[in-house]
């Protein structure tokens, strides 16, 4: 093991960890090490001892739920299997949004609720909290999949990533635990042109990363920009997507043009890594051991192979619980067990979250989850959105307003921050609507953008 990778794994990381108040990473990893290989009786042993833990807490010290659990005609106790969770109604986005304080259990530390929001990818954006050791067991999760596809700690990774938060800030406090963190490089694909994708396939050969983690759509972006250009890569090892829907066509010229595989990531803001592919690559497995995942259409349960809305009982977050919580997307089960002996439950391919890239006044492109993430979701009196794109420099937004909307600022705020990232020349329209309801496909859509994105030359999609 060269130094550099050795100090990362067993120094910098470590400390930062600690700083961080991970406290009970290596006993989480060491579990889920073990658990992934339960049968399918234990596994589900365990989630329903963390779901009656879950109920009776939720039902003691969280107003929101107790009311719940009384308008249902339900306590705890009725829960006698994981079936009988659907006697609980499915919670919504805008629950959470209607009743945050009242969710938190009554009494939990304030220094133990930690803020996040969601990007509103799929739909309105929403603040919620969890405590520390359900972000740490999160990030054991996380680690987990890196480990499937042979990512380690240390390891040198380049980040095709379009979440400015996540990426380094400039300050000398956050380079330094970049530096801490191992050896990375970053395509911020909050704006990609052609300038900077040439920029970073040299940063790519200079830096010779191991892992490129990615959101899935930018990634097939720049492929399919290399592919057009004749340019080759150095040899990566393996290929970590998320955040964005990777159809088999771009998982396939990926594939190709990197020669590795993709390992595929399905997760959220609100609970973290979801499902995930292993070696096998047929289907993505589930982290059941925090979750409890449903996929239902109305009251049903669907059986393996047919598409429902997921819904997910966070099992550790005792902060603030989420119970049978909508997240906006649909799913599908696969059938039968996995040839990798993992006895986690499978996801297929995930359908929904689908994005399209906006093209700006100047040609670049940005996807539809950054302006989601960084835009909308800052300004909470925007409440639903969706941006439409018929025509380049040019984007309709459609707003479902906020209950504290206001309409002069909020107005100002979009249309200033949409030319800041989709270049100044940006025509910026807006339409109320009463409901922003799905896709004819059921999906819910956040930006769909007409424009074929063959501004940039050899770039047209298909
Ligand atoms: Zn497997």
């Amino acid at each position: 093991m060269k130094a550099t990778k050795a100090f990362v794994r067993y120094v910098s990381d470590p400390v930062l960890q600690w700083k961080w108040g991970n406290r009970g990473l290596s006993r989480h990893s060491r579990e889920l090490a073990r658990s992934q290989f339960l049968a399918r009786p234990e596994l589900e042993a365990l989630q329903f001892r963390r779901l009656r833990r879950l109920l009776e807490h939720a039902y003691d010290r969280s107003p929101f739920y107790r009311r719940r659990f009384l308008a249902a005609g339900v306590v705890p106790g009725n829960i006698r299997s994981l079936e009988d969770l659907r006697r609980l109604p499915v919670l919504e986005k805008h629950d959470i949004q209607d009743h945050l304080e009242s969710m938190v259990a009554d009494g939990w530390p304030q220094e133990d609720l930690l803020l996040d929001h969601t990007g509103g990818s799929t739909g309105a954006p929403l603040a919620f909290y969890s405590s520390r050791e359900r972000r740490c067991w999160g990030q054991a999760a996380t680690r987990r999949h890196n480990g499937w596809a042979g990512w380690g700690i240390g390891d040198r990774v380049a980040y095709v990533w379009g979440a400015p938060r996540d990426l380094p800030a400039r300050s000398w406090r956050s380079q330094l635990v970049v530096a801490l963190s191992g050896p990375q490089i970053f395509l911020d694909t909050g704006h990609i042109d052609e300038s900077r994708m040439v920029a970073f396939r040299e940063a790519l050969i200079r830096f010779r990363p191991e892992i490129i983690q990615a959101y899935a759509r930018s990634l097939a972006l720049f492929a399919r920009f290399l592919r057009s250009r004749g340019l080759d890569q150095p040899r990566i090892q393996a290929i970590v997507t998320s955040a964005e829907v990777l159809d088999p066509a771009d998982r396939a010229l990926i594939e190709d043009v990197f020669g590795c595989e993709i390992f595929n990531r399905y997760g959220c803001r609100e609970v973290g890594v979801i499902a995930s592919e292993c070696p096998a690559h047929t289907g993505l497995h589930t982290a059941s051991e925090g979750l409890l995942i449903e996929v239902v259409r109305g009251d049903d349960p669907m059986p393996p192979g047919e598409s429902g809305s997921i819904l997910v009982t966070d099992l550790l977050n005792l902060a603030m619980p989420l119970i049978r919580y909508r997240i906006g997307d649909m799913g599908a089960w696969e059938e039968g067990p996995c040839r990798c002996g993992r006895g986690l439950p499978r996801l297929r391919e995930v359908a929904g979250r689908v994005t399209d890239f906006l093209v700006g006044s100047d040609g670049r492109l940005v996807s539809g989850v950054f302006l989601a993430t960084y835009v909308v979701a800052r300004r909470p009196g925007l409440g639903q959105v969706q941006i439409r794109q018929e025509e380049r420099g040019k984007v309709l937004y459609r707003i479902k307003a906020g209950s504290n909307f206001r309409e002069r600022d909020d107005l100002e705020y979009l249309a200033a921050e949409t030319r800041r990232y989709l270049g100044e020349g940006t025509l910026v329209d807006w339409e109320f609507a009463a409901d922003l309801g799905p896709e004819p496909s059921g999906k819910y859509v956040f930006s769909r953008s007409e424009v074929s994105i063959d501004s940039l030359g050899g770039l047209a999609r298909n």
